[in-house]
């Protein structure tokens, strides 16, 4: 007989999550997770608060598709319902440049597979019918790639991230949008890291046909709650001629819990699976703050606070190589080159979450996902020069100091 081995209560301690995801959950959030009642999945007022959050998802990414919903998991559980309409055999282009597009064409290969070809390489499949278009690390997908790529494959999907977080690159979904336009091509966009951080409205990227996106980013709801997705009537009626191999992941079974039956708003939805009245009640609050704050208030915030980040960085010699607002990433200087991973570690053991790149070469990553105040920016700011000189390197402070100033002081004397 085994005896039970019993843990001491898991305690965890507050951290800065200074990465490029997650983002700091509001308290406001937490209250509301925290304070839901035990309703069960089918209560009128957890039924209610779905639909209510289906409304205000469709404010959230700029849209009028009737599918658009929440899928329960992370931003890889709303990717799979996105990619689930790519049926074996099919033909897609895939344009990868990072770690996160670089699981996207896995995903799509794994589903583009024929059964023969999962086979051969179950845990990598290669099938004939997927083209990956592998950009280098620190590039952004631009249109003219999207383009030429389209025209020489015609394929029936095309799938990119909007912004890359591996190497904080934002690619051109104009461009892209326009191109899947141009060759017929249904295009699939990863918004994981952009919805909620960027103001852009889907609606305006008629070419693209399926979104997906995450709890954990720019919604800022980590307790485990919902990926945003939504899809075009194209896509729906695509995917209901050749249907899909899911129960649980299927868009048009998973769209009816939120009131989306028959292509069509009802009162209120039908059981798929059992939804968790503190998930719904913590998304909900999540979009409320969302859209109380608005969507391009809080892009200009982000680009403001990327802006002083990026320019106190800068100042202690690093070299930015990214473009996306809510996330720097970045080379230390020339005297402590090598030494990224070391001092991300040191930062780590401290409680101060920066992330390195997950692909060579290895970078630093700074997030700042609901970090957008000066004194949040100062205070990583504050800890990354303490970690340079940690390792030996120096740091101007007079410099660090006339670039934060030369950013906030500006703006407040524009007021
Ligand atoms: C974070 C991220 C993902 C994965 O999201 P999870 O919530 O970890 O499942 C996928 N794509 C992009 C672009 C991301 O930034």
């Amino acid at each position: 007989m085994t005896v039970a081995q019993l843990f001491p209560k898991l305690e965890i301690p507050e951290t800065i999550a200074a990465g490029p995801g997650p983002g700091n959950t509001d308290a406001r959030v937490l209250a509301a997770y925290a304070g839901a009642g035990l309703a069960d999945h089918m209560h009128g007022d957890v039924l209610r608060g779905m639909v209510e959050c289906k409304h205000m998802l469709r404010q959230v990414w700029g849209t009028e598709n009737v599918h658009t919903f929440g899928v329960a998991g992370t931003g890889w559980s709303g990717l799979d319902v996105m990619f689930s309409a790519v049926m074996p055999g099919d033909r897609v282009v895939v344009f990868t440049n990072g770690t996160f597009s670089g699981i996207d064409g896995l995903t799509v290969r794994m589903k583009a597979a024929t059964a023969a070809e999962l086979a051969l390489s179950p845990l990598d499949p290669k099938p004939a019918s997927v083209i990956i278009v592998d950009v280098p690390h620190g590039m952004s997908v631009t249109g003219g790639m999207v383009e030429a790529a389209l025209a020489e494959h015609k394929p029936k999907w095309a799938a990119m991230a909007h912004w890359e977080t591996g190497s904080g690159r934002i690619n051109d979904i104009a461009g892209f949008s326009a191109a899947c336009e141009k060759h017929d091509v249904m295009g699939l966009v990863d918004a994981v890291s952009s919805l909620g951080v960027e103001n852009f409205r889907i609606d305006d990227y008629p070419g693209v046909h399926g979104w997906a996106s995450c709890p954990q980013k720019g919604i800022c709801c980590l307790p485990l709650t919902y990926a945003p997705v939504s899809f075009s009537d194209r896509y729906i009626e695509t995917l209901k001629k050749t249907g899909t191999r899911t129960f649980v992941h299927h868009p048009i079974m998973e769209a009816r819990h939120w009131g989306i039956i028959d292509g069509k708003d009802v009162e209120k939805g039908t059981y798929h699976r059992t939804h968790s009245a503190y998930a719904v009640a913590a998304f909900h609050e999540a979009l409320r703050i969302t859209l109380q704050q608005g969507i391009a208030e809080r892009a200009k915030d982000y680009a403001h606070h990327e802006t002083a980040l990026r320019r106190a960085v800068q100042a202690m010699g690093c070299e930015v190589t990214s473009n996306m607002t809510s996330l720097v990433v970045l080379n230390l200087p020339k005297a402590l080159a090598g030494r990224e991973m070391e001092l991300v570690q040191a930062c780590r053991a401290q409680n101060f979450g920066i992330w390195p790149t997950l692909s060579e070469p290895v970078q630093i990553r700074i997030g700042i996902l609901n970090l957008l105040s000066r004194e949040a920016i100062t205070d990583i700011v504050t800890r990354f020069a303490d970690a340079i000189r940690a390792l030996g390197g120096e740091v101007d402070d007079v410099r660090v100091t006339e670039a934060l100033n030369g950013v906030y002081d500006r703006a407040v004397a524009a007021e």
